[in-house]
């Protein structure tokens, strides 16, 4: 048995950034770019007005108040989209709306609010300093200018910037087709008529689910049965994955062979059972060249190890830098009792309580207790060697969705 973060490394070292593919900026969010862009315009691309106004000449101003204006010839009309046809001298101004290019002569903007309109006169009540209300050419991005960095992620605020630069499609890290076996002759479809005795193969989706939350395509092979001819058939049809996760079968039952075929020549097991709970029995090795994380059938363990193991790797395949979870310090809001020596991950519903975090267990923390999942939204966990933690005692929290901002509904 070996302990999380060893799992963790070796895990995570046998994957590396997929390569690249050309994208639209819209499909781009949220992942990872991998060139670097430069600005192949400027932003603005001329001198324009930040406001409504009167582009003028600053030193026509000078002195001008509220009691004591300066006067001007009103000699063009700059509506934004259209170029200005006419220079401005001394004396004169020209109307000109937010986001119209600046006339040639004219230094500053005057804001409407503080001018008057008389006939084709205006009174500019304020004095005006050189670049007022004025955005210059390149201000925003000059051209050549590096504006995103290889490795970053796609925000909104990325997309805006490459629809600004004209930039319709980028290079970003290939989505990781992760191939998913479930196994067990227990397991029926989602849609077969239920029977007493047979179990929705759920964890299908839930791991397709998550696959798909952080940024992966689930593939989904479907159900082996628990033998050996049906379970390699199914492993071949997953070869082409990028990382297959199997489901049950990796434990001490009669029936769990995925281990045996690991073993088998032309496949690898690195290493077999973790010191963690849930998700002991967890599986990592490789089918001919393909990496497979053999995860226990229960659906909380293989959640919460998929959530510990699977997400990072799938993130790092996706090129990301950051591939773990938010943790967060919460005070505990029950006592917990644990055995020593694996490392516990609870189950639990996290939330804020002024400048602090408060957080309790959903209940029953067995690993077929789908509930207590669905009421989750953290991990809170417990090291190693811890046996007893007290009520009001700080622990760390592994929040699920990264923020505390989706929270399961009060009711539970
Ligand atoms: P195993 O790891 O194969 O011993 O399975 C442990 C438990 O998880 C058993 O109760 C299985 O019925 C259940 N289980 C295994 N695979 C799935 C699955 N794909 N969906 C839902 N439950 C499962
Ligand atoms: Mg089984």
């Amino acid at each position: 048995m070996i302990s999380v973060e060893e799992a963790m490394n070796r895990i995570l070292d046998s994957f590396s950034p997929l390569g690249l593919e050309k994208t639209s900026i819209i499909d781009a969010l949220g992942r990872v770019i991998g060139e670097d862009i430069y600005a192949g315009r400027a932003i603005p691309p001329k001198d324009h007005s930040t406001m409504d106004g009167y582009a003028l000449r600053a030193a026509d101003a000078r002195g001008a108040s509220q009691g004591d204006p300066a006067v001007l010839d009103v000699i063009d009309h700059i509506p934004a989209g259209t170029v200005p046809k006419l220079r401005i001298e001394a004396g004169q101004a020209a109307r000109i709306m937010t986001g119209a290019p600046l006339p040639e002569g004219a230094d500053a903007v005057v804001r409407m609010e503080e001018t008057r309109k008389a006939g084709d006169r205006v009174a500019v009540f304020t004095e005006a300093s050189q670049g007022q209300n004025i955005r210059y050419a390149g201000e925003d991005a000059r051209i050549g200018e590096k504006i995103i960095s290889r490795g970053e992620i796609i925000r909104p605020a990325e997309v805006e910037m490459l629809a600004s630069l004209g930039r319709s499609f980028i290079l970003v890290h290939q989505r990781p087709l992760i191939a998913i076996v479930a196994t067990g002759d227990e397991l029926i479809n989602i849609d077969e008529p239920p029977s007493p005795w047979k179990i929705v193969c759920s964890n299908s989706y839930s791991l397709a689910a998550m696959a798909r939350e952080c940024g992966g395509i689930p593939l989904q092979i479907g159900i082996a049965k628990d033998r050996r001819e049906d379970l390699l058939a199914k492993f071949r049809a997953a070869m082409r994955a990028d990382l297959i996760i199997s489901c049950g079968g990796v434990s001490v039952g009669d029936y769990d062979l995925v281990k045996e075929i690991l073993q088998e020549p032309g496949n690898r097991m690195h290493f077999w059972q973790v010191a963690m709970k849930p998700g002991r029995p967890l599986a990592f090795g490789s089918l001919g060249d393909v990496p497979i994380v053999a995860l226990p059938g229960n659906p909380v363990s293989s959640m919460v190890s998929f959530e510990q193991f699977i997400r990072p790797a799938i993130l790092k395949m996706l090129g990301h830098a950051n591939l773990f979870r938010r943790t967060v310090r919460a005070r505990l809001g029950e006592d917990i009792e644990k055995k020593q020596g694996m490392r516990h991950f609870i189950r639990a519903r996290i939330r804020r309580d002024g400048e602090d975090c408060i957080v309790v267990t959903t209940g029953n923390q067995g690993s077929d207790i789908r509930m207590s999942m669905v009421r989750a939204n953290g991990l809170i966990i417990l090291p190693e060697e811890a046996t007893i933690v007290r009520k009001d005692s700080m622990v760390t929290v592994q929040l699920m969705d990264d923020s505390l901002e989706r929270m399961p509904s009060p009711g539970y």
